[in-house]
């Protein structure tokens, strides 16, 4: 057992990212626990258990061969959790649900001060309460190491992802988006639901004449604006949202999969809530954005180019303005960028 112990700190503490993190979490729980179900809960709402989804799971089962069968799962599924388990979550403690010979247990992992995730884990005739110490103790390494490597995945400035996170940020959001197409897939009536027809979508907002803002106030007052930009794009944006800061003054935003008129105008009720915002030394700013529908098959650079060509647009024509790569490719205003396959350069 200790060295079992031993070994599964080692599994978890090698991740380099949040999402390897969670796996190991997941399959070391499943390794040394008489589990037959792991998963992680993303609790949306602070403490509102009624608005949870999970997003991983693990389901551990025996073959007639007595051969151990595991099955992953990724996709994100809402869920609603008993409000009784609210207390014991609330006050940091592992909450139990027993019924008949079956206990789940939750356990509660804090983001700073609340609660942000919950490990759930399942057993049918078997006391995981037993087992507390060991549970709540890895739960411990777990978050600590989450917050490091959340730490250098994070803008020092504004806190939002950098730009180190984004190519593998942005293969699991298409991951996901991909699942959600071949979910809907399933069904006759399912497939003609707008849903599956919907695309993410990746757009970059640049500040306007920024250059003007360091070279008449100063790189502090040019800083106060990033921050500023940053706490907004945070406020504005769903948590599901992916937000980054990419350069200086240069941040992307993917959006869940939506029609595009919805996601045009998301981002012009942006654009006008920096527009309304008053900087007490400098006045106003605005910002250009340029976006572009996510294909399933994209490869990263790919997808930005297309929403920096919508974004140039932008800039050419007035700035303070949102504009779209497929639209104007529609309209004519530009023209598509043929790339031959040979010539992307892939490192
Ligand atoms: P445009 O409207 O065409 O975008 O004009 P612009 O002046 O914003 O031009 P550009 O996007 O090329 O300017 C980026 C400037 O941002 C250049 C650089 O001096 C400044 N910058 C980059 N990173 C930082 C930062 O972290 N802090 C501050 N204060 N300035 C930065
Ligand atoms: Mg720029
Ligand atoms: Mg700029």
């Amino acid at each position: 057992m200790e060295h079992q112990l031993i070994q599964s700190i080692i599994e978890i503490t090698r991740a380099r990212d949040t999402d390897t993190l969670e796996t190991s979490l997941l399959s070391t729980l499943a390794d040394i626990l008489p589990v037959d179900n792991v998963a992680m809960i993303n609790l949306l709402d602070e403490l509102k258990l009624e608005k949870c989804e999970q997003t991983l799971s693990l389901g551990v089962s025996r073959s007639d061969e007595d051969e151990e069968i595991r099955i992953w799962s990724n996709a994100i599924k809402s869920m609603e959790l008993a409000p009784e388990i609210g207390t014991q979550i609330h006050d940091r403690k592992m909450a139990i649900v027993e019924n008949a010979d079956e206990m789940t247990v939750y356990v509660p992992l804090f983001d700073e001060t609340d609660p942000a995730y919950l490990i759930e884990l399942h057993a049918t005739g078997q006391d995981l309460r037993e087992y507390a110490n060991l549970i709540e103790g890895i739960a411990g390494i777990y978050s600590n190491f989450l917050r490091v490597l959340e730490d250098s995945q994070r803008d020092k400035l504004t806190g939002l992802l950098n730009r180190r996170t984004f190519d593998k940020k942005l293969v699991r959001m298409m991951e996901l988006q991909r699942k959600v197409v071949e979910d809907y897939g399933d069904s006759d009536a399912d497939r003609r639901t707008p849903a599956r027809h919907e695309y993410a979508w990746l757009a970059i907002i640049d500040i306007d004449h920024f250059k003007k803002v360091n070279d008449v106030h100063g790189h502090i007052y040019g800083d106060e604006v990033i921050l500023t930009v940053g706490q907004r794009m945070k406020q504005f944006f769903r948590n599901t949202d992916l937000l980054f800061r990419f350069g200086g003054e240069e941040f992307l935003v993917v959006l869940e999969p939506m029609p595009r008129d919805r996601a045009r105008m998301a981002l012009d009720r942006f654009r006008d809530s920096v527009e309304a915002h008053v900087f007490q030394q400098i006045g106003g700013i605005t910002v250009s954005v340029g976006f572009a529908r996510l294909e399933e098959q994209d490869y990263p650079p790919e997808v930005i180019d297309r929403a920096d060509k919508a974004l140039y647009y932008a800039k050419e024509n007035g700035r303070n303005m949102v504009a779209n790569y497929e639209q104007l490719l529609d309209e004519g205003l530009i023209e598509a960028r043929s790339v031959p396959s040979g010539e992307i350069d892939l490192f």
